[in-house]
């Protein structure tokens, strides 16, 4: 049952409640997807997608906060974009978050997914994900791409979802300010054609020390599955292949790294 306790707020103490079974879900996929909605929690994360103008559709307090000057902006925030505000006990809170130590606010909000055609030819520089599989690597990569000030992020053929919980809370906040991209493989080597800047692979295979490349924008920088690296056609598609020295005895970077160490070299001027 979710009772109405002040013009602003439902009360919702059951975990039982629609609304939480509701948000709950959206921890499947297949949910996000229906929907079009993710899930961010944590103060700092909602207070970031409201400052910058996020689609928010619900938010669950703590009811201890509900007089909180942040918990009252969010609150109007949310009702201002039609949503709904709920106040909830600490076990309904749990139940939301699905962890040990639980935030007490949680937001949702609508995805922002864009398509190749919306990326501008002469962007300073995107990063280009093919099959991105870990959502800590994908959120780490967004949070670096904001970081940086890199122009966004193209997910190339099946990639992990950025709006999982995992690869939102990698991206600390970013999430709501990185451009995100998806495109089918093909797609994106027909465009990549159009491209006229510098495309930067990194490999293991046949490339040279990163840091002998002229890195004059526009740029985009395609990075490789954490297990299988590139596939042929992206190596294909890349005007420079690119390797940062191994030495020691791993034989590989973790796909985050690379990508931060990749980034802030080419974007350092
Ligand atoms: N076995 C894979 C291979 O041979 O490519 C290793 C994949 S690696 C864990 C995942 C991605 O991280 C690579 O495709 C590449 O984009 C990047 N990466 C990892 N180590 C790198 C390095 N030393 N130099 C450049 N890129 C690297």
């Amino acid at each position: 049952m979710t009772t109405t306790v002040n013009p602003e707020a439902k009360l919702i103490t059951s975990p039982a409640n629609q609304a939480v079974k509701d948000v709950r879900a959206l921890e499947m996929r297949k949910k996000r997807k229906e929907t079009g909605l993710f899930i961010a929690e944590g103060m700092r994360t909602c207070i970031e997608g409201m400052e910058l103008g996020a689609g928010m559709t619900q938010i669950f307090y703590l009811t201890d906060l509900k007089d909180r000057p942040d918990i009252v902006r969010l609150r109007d925030y949310c009702h201002g974009n039609g949503g709904e505000a709920f106040e909830v006990s600490r076990a309904v809170l749990e139940k939301i978050a699905q962890k040990e130590n639980p935030q007490s606010v949680i937001g949702v909000f609508k995805q922002k997914l864009q398509a190749l055609k919306n990326v501008p030819l002469n962007d300073k520089c995107w990063v280009v994900l093919e099959e991105v599989r870990d959502p800590g690597n994908l959120g780490t990569i967004i949070r670096t791409i904001d970081s940086v000030g890199a122009s966004g992020v193209i997910l190339v053929e099946s990639c992990c979802d950025p709006y999982s919980f995992e690869g939102v809370r990698a991206t600390m906040g970013s999430i709501f300010h990185v451009p995100i991209v998806t495109t089918p493989r093909s797609d994106f080597i027909a465009w990549a054609k159009k491209w006229p800047g510098k495309i930067i692979g990194t490999t293991l295979q046949d490339s040279t020390d990163y840091r002998s490349v002229d890195y004059t924008s526009p740029l985009l920088l395609v990075m490789g599955n954490e297990q299988a690296g590139l596939t042929d056609d992206m190596r294909a598609v890349c005007t420079d292949r690119v390797l940062i020295p191994m030495n020691g005895r791993a034989d590989s970077l973790n796909l985050s790294v690379a990508t931060g160490i990749m980034l802030y070299k080419m974007l350092e001027n």
